[in-house]
């Protein structure tokens, strides 16, 4: 069976790493949203520090709180939590069996039990990773009309939503005169610690605002920077690896080799020692932050539409082009430049190691994912590095070109009944409307004020060269603009 199988995995001819330690739970993380990111990161970063014999008695408990989840709850209990985990790029694949993992919970269809659990006095650290739609913000603070939240308010002994979910525990901890667990989202969100805070406080306000206060005063909410790219599983490519390798692993992830983890280290009842095995602790998360996403995430939405463009469909097919190549470090360069100093980070090797990390063929990342949802994106990715280059009186022309390479993106889509259908984001007609509208008048304005607002001076400095860009576009077609941009003036 699945299990046995997994104990015996042998890959390129030697055995799989095992876990060689007790797998038994003392002092918890329970863990909300046991995607394919949490186990290739946090579980993995655990997992590492019990193999070294350095965990001191932590284990996790994941939690599902979407019936979608249950599946992959269900499959990790018959595995008795073991998954395998493939690190793969183009000199081979390093594979573990991982067994951080030592409990799960359905809250879908029992959440007092997952109440009970993240209330118990063996809980430390409820960490989260519920996209970033789990925080049902609206903004900065929670959006009181979205449906979970209304739900949960009407009824919060029976949350649905993650900040119920919390504010639920925390009340149940209050009450038996617990301290409150430290609250840790591992989401690819802007000071994703402050939103988590300001979700919970908001939801806990509308509870019951002795409540609030406890948590105001006492809780933490430490932000963090992850980092591993972890595409999703289809079913087609859990077949391969298992037909591959003659092992039947129903929840196994593939991720790319490299990891990052930058915490600030607040936790109000103590932590594993992760810094033991490469997580960083600092109280400069937003710095490292700035540069993820300005790079990484920023990089990603550049490659994206330019790539679809011109006919590629992933990430790594688009970067074996050279003029997308040229296309991305000169995009990086605009970025970096922008970045103040990290003690342990050169930039320039970092966005060598992302051109490597993009071009990692088993990775086979979609540009589509990318293009999605760039409402939501690009105002976290691409204005910072706008308001800073404008500050500081310096060319905008890499920026201002993925904003119109998004533009004539979305007008194509206008045009593309099938593509249509498969793109998310936020209104898309609407979105499709503004954008084409733009491109038919070359007049970015209207569409820039509704989508990626600058509400000073420095909006018609932007809008102007957008404009720019985009005309250049419209004369000479995506690849020759893009060309034209990188040749030496
Ligand atoms: P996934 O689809 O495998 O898992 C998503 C998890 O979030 C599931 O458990 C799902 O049930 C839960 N979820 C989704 N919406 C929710 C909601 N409204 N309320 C509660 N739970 C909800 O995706 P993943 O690859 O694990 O990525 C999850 C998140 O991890 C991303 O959104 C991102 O913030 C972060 N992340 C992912 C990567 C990556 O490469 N995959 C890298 C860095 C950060």
């Amino acid at each position: 069976n699945g299990l046995a199988q997994l104990r015996e995995l042998r890959v390129d001819g030697a055995p799989a790493e095992l876990p060689g330690y007790e797998r038994r739970l003392r002092k918890r993380i329970c863990h909300i949203g046991v995607g394919a990111f949490h186990r290739a990161h946090q579980a993995w970063y655990l997992h590492r520090l019990l193999q070294q014999g350095e965990g001191e008695g932590w284990g996790l408990c994941g939690i599902g709180l979407r019936a979608a989840d249950r599946a992959t709850l269900d499959a990790l209990g018959e595995q008795d939590g073991l998954y395998s985990l493939w690190e793969i790029d183009e000199s081979g694949r390093r594979v573990t069996v991982v067994g951080s993992i030592m409990d799960q919970l359905d809250a879908s269809s029992d959440c007092s039990a997952a109440i009970a659990r993240l209330a118990d006095a063996d809980t430390h650290i409820v960490s989260l990773t519920v996209t970033e739609a789990g925080y049902c913000l609206n903004g900065e603070t929670l959006d009181v009309h979205h449906p979970d939240v209304v739900h949960d308010l009407a009824d919060p002994a029976q949350p649905r939503s993650a900040p119920g979910l919390l504010v639920a525990a925390l009340a149940q901890r209050r009450a038996n005169g617990l301290p409150p667990f430290t609250a840790m989202s591992c989401d690819n969100l802007v000071k994703n610690g402050e939103r988590l805070r300001s979700a919970v406080l908001a939801f806990a306000r509308l509870v019951d605002p002795a409540l609030a206060q406890w948590i105001e005063s006492r809780g933490c909410f430490p932000c963090s920077m992850v980092d591993r790219i972890t595409p999703a599983m289809d079913a087609a490519r859990r077949e391969r690896l298992c037909e591959d390798w003659g092992v039947d692993d129903r929840v196994p992830v593939i991720c790319e080799p490299w990891q990052q983890w930058i915490i600030e280290d607040h936790f109000v009842c103590g932590r594993p020692a992760f810094e033991r095995v490469g997580v960083v602790f600092s109280d400069d998360v937003t710095r490292y932050e700035d540069m993820k996403v300005g790079l990484l995430n920023g990089g990603h939405s550049a490659i994206s539409h330019l790539g679809l463009l011109l006919g590629y469909e992933s990430v790594h097919e688009a970067l074996a082009d050279p003029v997308i190549r040229a296309w991305h470090a000169g995009y990086m360069r605009e970025v970096s430049a922008t970045l103040s100093p990290l003690p342990d980070v050169d930039y320039a090797e970092y966005e060598r190691a992302l051109t490597r990390r993009f071009s990692n063929a088993a990775i086979q990342d979609r540009l589509l994912r990318l293009a999605m949802d760039s409402s939501t994106k690009f105002p976290q990715v691409l204005l910072p590095p706008v308001l800073r280059r404008l500050d500081a009186g310096l060319s905008v022309d890499f920026l201002a070109t993925a904003i119109a390479l998004w533009l004539v993106y979305l007008d194509g889509l206008g045009r593309d009944d099938k593509a249509r259908s498969a793109y998310v984001d936020h209104d898309v007609a609407g979105l499709i409307a503004l954008a084409s509208a733009a491109v038919a008048e070359q007049q970015p304005g209207p569409f820039l004020a509704a989508r990626l607002p600058i509400t000073d001076a420095r909006a018609a400095r932007f809008e102007a060269s957008v404009s720019r860009q985009l005309a250049s576009l419209r004369d000479a077609g995506a690849r020759a603009h893009v060309e034209r941009l990188l040749a030496p003036s």
